[in-house]
């Protein structure tokens, strides 16, 4: 089933520390179970995407995004013939180093973090799967394989990616110092995040109400899938309907979105007729859209910046979250004893308070931030 081009575990650049090969299971599909069973998995599902966990009970949080990159990353390997095991592990782990709140938790973070290395969530996913999990006697982390690692690494400054080198030489930092690619099944999750995310957002963002239809149909994309669905289903047009509507708008968007990427990756897959997982490595950006698709997703991902992750309520939540961040790095710089003590002991402060910040859930640090400072941002 698999092409040339795909990762096979049996060819994996391997595990840091030597591990028997499991009887039943090959080496990705272990890493997937690793991952699913690993305390920061079930973290992700008090975690904040675009809105807080507590705004409502149907929005999308980091748990179900995960699950929705990991459908479409593995329904789109499955018909190019790329490893569908090896994308639902990164898929599944691609978001473990977020912060509480979202990317205002991170941005935090990263500020009060600028004099000791800074803050990166892809940094600090690899970090949560190479370190920070402790769940076997012999070694830290998941003692994952190399390819599963090397697209969790999914963006790294030039600065992360030498500290990363010097200790892993030719690892998974590697390509951002030589300019090449990751596997293909990383650069499909990449793809596959980005339809995810512009697709539920739409949808959490309409369901907040923070977004309007009307207002939606100012993006060229979106009214051109909105009136088709119409065309298609006039009687969607009745106002009882509208949720029916934009469901099935965005649908037909994210199809078009997911065929695209099939068929353009083909093609480049033909032109440049890789031999083998390496060889796709070195040539180039494969799995991609179109450049018109690119363009809509583009428009949308830039309407979605503007209207939604702008809007003035998610920018109070945004200023609030980072308030929190703030005050709790303070608080456990000043006083490492209020941390729990495998953090507390740990003789780095800086960087065993950001990972303990890091690690926490929405509700979990406004708990803690009340403790700390006796008030309360978030009701
Ligand atoms: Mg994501």
């Amino acid at each position: 089933m698999l092409e040339i081009y795909a990762c096979r575990p049996e060819q994996s650049r391997g595990r840091r520390y030597a591990e028997a090969p499991a009887p039943t299971r090959n080496d990705f599909q272990r890493d997937r179970d690793r991952i699913v069973h690993s305390t920061a998995f079930r973290r992700l599902v008090y975690k904040t995407q675009v809105f807080l966990n507590h705004e409502g009970d149907l929005f999308r949080t980091r748990l179900t995004h995960s699950l929705e990159v990991a459908q479409l990353g593995r329904s789109i390997a499955r018909s190019l013939g790329l490893n569908e095991d090896l994308v639902e592990a990164i898929a599944l782990a691609h978001d473990l180093g977020h912060t509480p709140f979202g990317h205002a938790g991170q941005d935090a973070l990263n500020d009060c973090m600028k004099d000791h290395g800074g803050f990166e969530h892809n940094l600090q996913s690899l970090r949560v799967v190479d370190a920070l999990e402790e769940r076997y006697p012999e070694f830290d982390g998941l003692n994952l394989c190399f390819e599963t690692r090397e697209g969790i690494l999914k963006h790294c400054a030039k600065r992360n990616a030498l500290m990363l080198e010097a200790l892993e030489p030719g690892g998974v930092a590697h390509r951002f110092l030589d300019g090449t690619q990751p596997s293909l099944e990383a650069q499909l999750c990449n793809l596959a995040d980005a339809i995810a995310y512009n697709a539920h957002d739409i949808d959490d963002g309409v369901r907040s109400g923070l977004l309007t239809l009307s207002q939606m149909a100012d993006v060229s994309s979106f009214a051109h899938y909105h009136s088709l669905t119409l065309k298609q289903h006039p009687h969607l047009a009745d106002v009882s309907k509208s949720r029916r509507l934009l469901y099935e708008t965005i649908r037909q968007m994210l199809s078009d979105q997911v065929y695209d990427v099939i068929q353009v990756t083909r093609e480049n897959l033909q032109s440049r007729t890789p031999q083998s997982a390496d060889e796709a490595r070195r040539s180039g950006a494969l799995v991609s859209f179109g450049n018109s698709m690119s363009a809509q997703v583009q428009e949308m991902k830039s309407f979605l910046f503007k209207h939604l992750y702008r809007h003035p309520q998610v920018m109070q939540t945004t200023a609030n979250a980072q308030i929190v961040v703030r005050e709790l790095f303070e608080a456990y710089t000043n006083s490492p004893q209020e941390m729990s003590s495998d953090f507390s002991l740990r003789r780095e402060t800086p960087r065993a308070v950001a990972d303990y910040i890091a690690g926490m859930t929405d509700r979990f640090a406004t708990r803690e931030h009340q403790r700390l400072t006796g008030r309360q941002l978030f009701a």
